[in-house]
């Protein structure tokens, strides 16, 4: 194994200055070069990459962001074991009280570093590795990414060269990259959706990368939209968001063009003209705001379901209907199981099962309905060259995360439909699954449902201990108008409710906010929610 102590790089991605980002030689044969790939990417503009330091000393990378708050970065520190932290000038002074805490050593990058870096790129993989490049690739740990907490603290996940591979293999497949790409790119890079998905992809399809130094909506619009200073800015062809992103996006049309016809009209031809696809995913996207970008824009977004152990699992077509709600089917390479609760290692009870192979979906058991004529649901399973090698320093967690036949737990609860053939995820089964008399209720759907409502700005959903049905729905609510009477405005959000969902899913109970706080990814901690406005523990 190579993987001795982990290097922990904090990313200088954040900081690009609207930089043009482009491999400098297209990949011809993936599978080698692209483990060389996978943590030196060649930046023309950008001048680093510490990536290429990990490739060398055969150790993992642990990319995070400098806007983790500091105990967030010495827990990564710690917990990854890493033996140097890499850095840039700007973050050196944090960084090295992160190095301190976790007797760690600092590397502050300098132009000799960098120059470093840059010849290492010249090096073939088996030059850099004195070894057989198959071994290398087949073998060695490229990351450490960690999970984004969710649940529990957050968990290091180790992926190889041929995780990441097959991963990237599996996006330029489904979703048609070329040479002719432009991705903008506002996602941050210590995640799985802004380094696999939208760095590694287009490294790996020769593929042009415009990177922002973060996300903000008036400047990404003004790139959607082609009228940006750099002509070599105005062609792109793709983006990738999460949900948050694009309400962000809807407000700021919302606010800057929506009562001029003319901008309305041009933004719709352009955009559709323009951009051959947008994608959604790391955190549920709602009906209204699908609904709504395709009233602006004209793109059905592409909503697609994935985890830091897996990378993508389920998407919807690049041809074909995008059903808002549903994540389509398994990507190329994937396999999965929607399996009966609770999942035990010895006996899967498999209701489902269904398989990508080479870009054709095959489906080895299509379900039945129960019953009462529900969709088979349990918890979602998967398989395949992309799933994750181990948790960092948890033997026991990894071991309880598989099953005895290789088929990784994804901890979420997923839905079949078996006339539509089409996958739909209900949430965590610890946090987003309401159990209520009986009834499975998926939280995302009632949110997906509340968010249609004219005064609702934002929501999260989430079950409280209830004596009688062991849980009942709470809704937390920030209002798009300030509240006068919340006796009122509750009464209108449970008609509202009523009309659209079962009986057992209007919420009991409801508060509210001025914001619901989400994550870089658009996360929201329900179990902080929980804690803070319902006292639960
Ligand atoms: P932790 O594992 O530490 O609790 P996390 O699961 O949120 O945190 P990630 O790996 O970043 O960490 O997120 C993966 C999860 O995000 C999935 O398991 C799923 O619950 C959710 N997710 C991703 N894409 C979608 C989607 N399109 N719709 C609904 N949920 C999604
Ligand atoms: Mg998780």
């Amino acid at each position: 194994m190579f993987l001795r102590r982990p290097l922990f790089v904090s990313y200088l991605s954040q900081r690009f200055q609207q930089t043009q980002v482009k491999v400098v030689s297209k990949v011809k044969e993936p599978q080698v070069p692209l483990g060389q790939l996978a943590l030196g990417p060649v930046f023309r503009n950008a001048r680093l990459f510490p990536g290429n330091v990990a490739v060398r000393d055969r150790v993992a990378a642990v990319p995070v962001s400098p806007l983790h708050p500091k105990s967030l970065l010495m827990y990564y520190a710690n917990d990854s074991n890493s033996k140097l932290i890499i850095t840039v000038p700007e973050y050196a002074d944090l960084m090295s009280r992160v190095a301190n805490n976790a007797s760690t050593k600092l590397q502050v990058l300098d132009d000799r570093l960098k120059l470093n870096c840059t010849l290492m790129l010249a090096n073939k993989p088996d030059d850099l590795e004195g070894g057989r490049p198959d071994t290398f690739y087949n073998k060695s740990n490229a990351l450490i990414l960690y999970t984004s907490g969710t649940t529990a603290n957050p968990k290091g996940v180790v992926l190889s060269y041929k995780n990441l591979s097959a991963q990237a293999a599996s996006l330029l497949d489904a979703w048609r990259w070329n040479t002719d790409d432009v991705l903008l790119h506002t996602l941050p890079l210590h995640h799985i959706h802004g380094i696999v998905n939208s760095l590694l992809c287009p490294l790996y399809a020769g593929a042009k990368t415009v990177m922002l130094k973060k996300f903000n909506a008036n400047t990404v619009w003004s790139y959607l939209l082609g009228v940006t200073a750099r002509p070599e800015d105005r062609r792109i062809t793709l983006f990738m968001g999460v949900p948050t992103m694009y309400s962000k996006l809807v407000e700021e049309y919302e606010r800057v063009f929506k009562e001029d016809p003319k901008m309305v009209e041009y933004i719709k031809n352009t955009l559709k003209s323009k951009i051959r696809l947008m994608v959604s995913g790391s955190a549920p996207l709602s009906q209204p705001l699908f609904n709504r970008w395709l009233d602006i824009t004209g793109h059905r977004l592409l909503e697609r379901y994935g985890m830091t152990e897996t990378g993508m699992i389920l998407s919807n077509p690049y041809d074909g209907d995008r059903e808002p709600g549903y994540v389509g089917v398994p990507l190329p390479g994937v396999s999965v199981k929607i399996a009966k609760e609770p999942v035990e290692n010895e006996s899967i009870k498999t209701l489902v099962e269904c398989s990508n192979i080479d870009g054709t979906v095959v489906i080895q058991k299509n379900g039945q309905k129960d019953a009462q004529g529900n969709d088979p649901t349990g918890e979602l399973l998967v398989r395949g060259d992309a799933i994750f090698t181990k948790y960092h320093d948890r033997p026991d967690t990894t071991k309880q995360e598989f099953t005895l036949s290789g088929w990784f737990k994804t901890g979420d609860v997923c839905q079949y439909s078996v006339e539509k053939k089409k996958f739909k995820i209900l949430g965590r089964k610890s946090i987003d699954v309401v159990k209520s008399g009986g009834h499975k209720i998926s939280t995302l759907e009632i949110e997906s449902a509340l968010l249609g409502c004219p005064e609702v700005k934002d929501c999260a959903v989430v079950g409280l201990p209830d004596e009688k049905w062991g849980q009942k729905v709470a809704a937390v609510v920030a209002t798009t108008h300030k509240i006068e009477n919340s006796t009122e405005i509750i009464e209108k959000l449970r008609i509202y409710a009523e009309e659209r969902l079962p009986r057992y899913a209007v919420p009991k109970e409801w508060k509210f906010v001025e914001k619901i706080t989400k994550n870089a990814m658009g996360k929201v901690d329900k179990k902080f929610l929980i804690r803070s406005l319902f006292g639960e523990p």
